[in-house]
């Protein structure tokens, strides 16, 4: 596309990814953002939270260049390590290849690192602590206001709402007719605790797994930070007796339900009742909306237009391939509203079968692992793998470690397991038949 002026709302992961790659076509590329610049200070205290990145945010990280310097911030998390009641644990690895591993990352970090880089691209200007008040979608424009109090108008060819689950360019689009949008929110919250690096140095727990205590009803999750730390995020639902205020506020009663529920965690989280006390309870949200795109004017991208929970680890890696997808289209094509078309077409199918896949993985995570049958699941699906290669792939493989779009590798999956259940079919018949024939057969 000839050089055009691009506003992004927003300068989460996807705001700034955006804004390098349009940048590096050669695009005037403002970004604002309402949050402070994060180049000049720390992250938010109790919101630390950190990622995993996998193959299709590394694609489109790759595309920025950033791959290698994400990976090198990063700590490999090779599998599950599952935590029982009795702390007894059991490792189950997500692949069977060494690279077949998910990688944990700071948000902050990450988005610093996007940030900076961005920064360095001519062309690509930031306006921090700005927040966008009002969208005029078709000059189009962001009407935003400033820490101080003014107000501004920022004008372009082009508006990319890269604005979040909560997305104020969404909005106005779901004031024109035909535009469809709902919101679903989980009933479980989520709130992080610390496991500081062990005194001397190094890591509590192992380092190269995502640690998960599955509850049934409610779970707790760890992923290593890569100064030995790690981030410990409870999931549990706002109401009823497992709720975060059924915990209490007490020191006594905030330890005893740790006690009973994640005994062996409770050595490492050494700032536990502060923690619980003081950090926040975020709420998590399914949005699905459609078209993505607002004439050839606007268009949104990343959790604005895809927002899951984060149970499948891919809100971040979804939203940095929709930003990848959405600019090679800039590259390829000249129309604006072409390239949004496409771009809605490509992705918002999939988009969907990936909240679908997100809230059904909180239900494996925080139950289903537990159960033998998961386990043999998760082996069979394994020896498959290793029997046909690329002929049989777990769905988890699928969406990890391929870029085989979301809604495809459901419907593979589906057709796997329809195979397998006929294979398993075909085997019992052939064992009766060849018992029949050896009881009766031979005379
Ligand atoms: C607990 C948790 C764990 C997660 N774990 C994973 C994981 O392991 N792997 C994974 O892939 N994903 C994970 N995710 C999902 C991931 O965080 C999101 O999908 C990702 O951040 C989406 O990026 P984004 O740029 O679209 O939105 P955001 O990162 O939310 O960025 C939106 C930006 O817009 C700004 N903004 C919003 N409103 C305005 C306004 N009015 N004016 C100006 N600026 C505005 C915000 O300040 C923000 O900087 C997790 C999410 C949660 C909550």
């Amino acid at each position: 596309m000839r050089p055009r002026r691009v506003i992004v709302a927003g300068a989460g992961l996807a705001g700034s990814l955006l804004a390098i790659l349009l940048g590096r076509q050669g695009h005037e590329v403002v970004v604002v953002e309402r949050r402070p610049d994060p180049r000049e200070g720390p992250a938010e205290g109790g919101r630390s939270i950190n990622l995993a990145i996998s193959t299709r945010g590394l694609w489109a990280l790759g595309r920025a260049g950033l791959a290698e310097s994400v990976l090198e911030r990063a700590v490999p998390m090779r599998g599950r390590m599952l935590h029982a009641r009795d702390g007894r644990t059991r490792f189950v690895p997500y692949g069977i290849r060494p690279d077949e591993c998910i990688h944990s990352v700071s948000r902050a970090g990450l988005n610093r690192l996007l940030v900076e880089h961005a920064g360095r691209i001519p062309g690509v200007g930031f306006r921090f602590s700005c927040k966008v008040v009002d969208v005029d979608l078709d000059a189009p424009a962001l009407v935003c206001e400033d820490g101080a109090g003014g107000t501004g108008r920022v004008a372009g060819d082009l508006l990319v709402g890269a604005d979040g689950a909560f997305s104020r360019v969404r909005r106005a689009m779901a004031r024109r007719p035909r535009f469809d949008v709902s919101q679903a929110w989980l009933a479980h919250g989520y709130r992080e605790l610390t496991i500081p690096p062990a005194e001397g140095g190094g890591f509590r727990l192992e380092p190269n797994a995502l640690h998960i205590w599955p509850r049934g009803e409610q779970m707790m999750i760890a992923l290593p930070n890569h100064d030995g730390s790690f981030t410990a995020t409870l999931f549990w639902p706002f109401e009823g007796p497992l709720s975060f205020d059924a915990a209490g506020t007490d020191a006594a009663s905030i330890r005893a339900r740790f006690e009973r529920d994640y005994p062996d965690a409770v050595p490492h989280l050494t700032r536990l009742v502060e923690e619980f006390r003081e950090n926040p309870i975020g709420s998590l949200v399914t949005i699905r909306c459609g078209p993505w795109h607002h004439r050839d004017r606007v268009v949104l991208v990343g959790d604005a237009c895809h927002a899951v929970v984060p149970f499948y680890g891919q809100g971040a890696n979804a939203a940095f391939e929709s930003a990848g997808v959405l600019a090679d289209l800039f590259a390829r094509h000249d129309e604006p509203g072409e390239v949004f078309a496409r771009y809605t077409q490509a992705r918002k199918r999939h988009a969907d079968a990936l909240a679908d896949l997100a809230l059904a993985n909180f239900d494996e995570m925080r139950d289903r692992v537990r159960s033998p049958l998961f386990l043999l699941e998760k082996k069979l699906g394994t020896l498959a793998h290793r029997l046909f290669g690329r002929a049989f792939l777990p769905l988890y493989t699928m969406v990890t470690f391929t870029r085989i779009p979301y809604a495809d590798a459901v419907a593979r999956a589906r057709r796997q397991a329809r195979l397998v259940r006929r294979a398993a079919a075909a085997a019992v018949v052939l064992l009766l038949a060849a018992g029949a024939w050896a009881v009766f057969g031979i005379r």
